[in-house]
């Protein structure tokens, strides 16, 4: 059965990248219909908090990508938290230890970084000499009888290590450069290459995937599947995420935290489907895809090599479009929150008259100001004058009268109710809105206009009318 695992380290809040990486391991699961575990990678306690664990985890739930075994639900496999495996990686590090594969290594910091600039200055690569390798038994325990401190080391053989990537293809490492390396540091603590094999092997992981920032890692990881004679799981690098141009991504090209996203009113579909056109695409060339299709037509032979710009611009659209599509009772229920301390009647009206407009739920409030103000406000690029004319103020007065005989707001009846005023007033049918819909908003532009009326009601309708009429306001 598959296997695949999201192993976030919980030192900030959830990357856009990282989770990207979540939904593409989500995503494979789905399609092997196997199992999607969620590993908290938190041996660097300095740096990983609990707050961003539950916001990381809190960001998941919200995308809907839930895990098969991990916090909160636990599972065959766990404890899922590195920093209560430290037993299980020390209890590794002794094994690879007492087979001759490692060594104890007394060399202090002072000393590693000495060794390592003297190196540089001789032009050879900054690896490491080897030195406590041939270190005698007696030599050791008078070390260790001395109370000095040591890591525990792994020593890398000769052999060569070829990375076969399902995205990247086949990458060959030489071994030379490789360092031998820390698994196990003096304070006990496991090196990320050592927890995260040693948890993969333990979890029955079968497929990797992760960014191509730790393609360099994976020569040493698989370094230690031989070690552990282990079967080396399947490789999915993912190209990393750049900005816009091309670089780095950042701040520039957008917020880079899945919970500025949630915050401005992203939608989760809308994320999950952007991200995972980040570097996939469809057969089909079609963009918009539900979770059911990218599920059913993900594949890694799809995914590219080369990085993937992120275009909010694209994710505003793409957001615009399931906005439109959603459900307006439950978008009504997401808007809500956006409209904290302002009171809007109506406020499912108002959403369906203005979602065709929204890129993203934090525009609602701006979007539907004419329905929350009780004043009309003039756009200051409107032409007010045309109010004045003869023609408009006929318009509005024959409109004021009809206000007060109906009574049936519906859209059918404000339709057919508009349409034969229009004919009475024997005004063209663009200018008759115009005018109307300035008299009503103050702008040129916005919702159909029997829409508004409909959620103004008659009485806003009259009161804003009246004061349009009254001459004096207008100068
Ligand atoms: N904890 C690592 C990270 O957040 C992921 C390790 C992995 O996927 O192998 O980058």
């Amino acid at each position: 059965m598959v296997r695949v695992r999201f192993a976030p380290s919980p030192t900030g809040s959830l990357h856009v990248g990282n989770c990207r990486t979540a939904v593409l391991n989500w995503i494979f699961a789905k399609k092997m219909k196997g199992r999607f575990i969620l590993r908290i990678e938190d041996t660097d306690v300095e740096r990983s908090t609990q707050v961003s664990e539950k916001g990381i985890i809190e960001d998941l739930k919200w995308l809907s990508l839930y895990w098969d075994e991990g916090p909160e639900i636990g599972g065959d496999y766990g404890p899922y938290h590195q920093s209560e495996r430290l037993e299980i990686y020390r209890k590794e590090a002794v094994k690879l230890l007492n087979e001759g594969k490692a060594c104890r290594c007394f060399c202090t910091q002072e000393e590693l970084e000495k060794e390592k600039e003297e190196r540089l200055k001789k032009g050879l690569p900054p690896k490491y000499s080897g030195k406590c390798l041939n270190l005698s038994k007696k030599e050791i325990d008078r070390l260790i009888s001395t109370g000095k401190e040591f890591s525990i080391r792994f020593h890398v053989d000769s052999e060569d290590v070829e990375v076969n990537d399902l995205v990247m293809g086949d990458i060959n490492f030489k071994s030379d450069v490789i360092s031998d390396f820390i698994i196990l540091r003096s304070n006990g603590r496991a090196s990320y290459n050592f927890a995260v094999v040693v948890d993969d092997i333990f979890m029955g992981i079968t497929h990797v995937i992760r960014g191509s920032d730790h393609l360099s890692n994976t020569p040493k990881q698989i370094l230690l599947y031989r070690a552990f004679n282990k079967k080396i799981p399947e490789f999915a690098h993912i190209p990393m995420i750049t900005g816009i141009n091309g670089n780095r991504l950042s701040k520039r090209d957008g917020t880079v935290s899945v919970r500025e996203y949630r915050e401005m009113g992203i939608l989760p579909e809308a994320l999950i489907n952007f991200l995972s056109l980040l570097s996939w695409s469809s057969p089909t060339g079609e963009e918009i895809l539900s979770v059911d299709r990218l599920i059913g037509e993900f594949d890694f032979s799809r995914i590219s090599k080369s990085p993937a710009a992120f275009d909010i611009k694209k994710l505003l659209w793409m957001n615009g479009y399931y906005i439109r599509n959603y459900d307006k009772k439950k978008l009504t229920e997401l808007i809500l929150p956006y409209f904290y301390g302002k009171n809007v009647e109506n406020l499912y009206d108002v959403v369906d008259t203005i979602s065709d407009n929204l890129e993203c739920l934090a525009q609602a409030p701006e979007k539907s100001e004419i329905f929350v103000t009780d004043n009309i406000k003039f756009d200051k690029n409107v032409d007010k004058s045309i109010l004045k004319d003869k023609e408009a103020r006929n318009i509005l007065s024959l409109v004021l009268n009809k206000l007060d005989e109906i009574d049936d707001f519906s859209e059918e009846n404000l339709t057919n109710v508009l349409k034969n005023i229009i004919k009475e007033s024997g005004v063209k049918t663009k200018n008759f809105l115009q005018i109307l819909r300035l008299a009503l908003t103050g702008k040129n532009q916005g919702p159909e206009i029997v829409k508004i009326i409909k959620i103004f009601g008659k009485e806003k309708c009259k009161r804003f009318i009246e004061y349009v009429l009254s001459m004096n306001i207008i100068n």
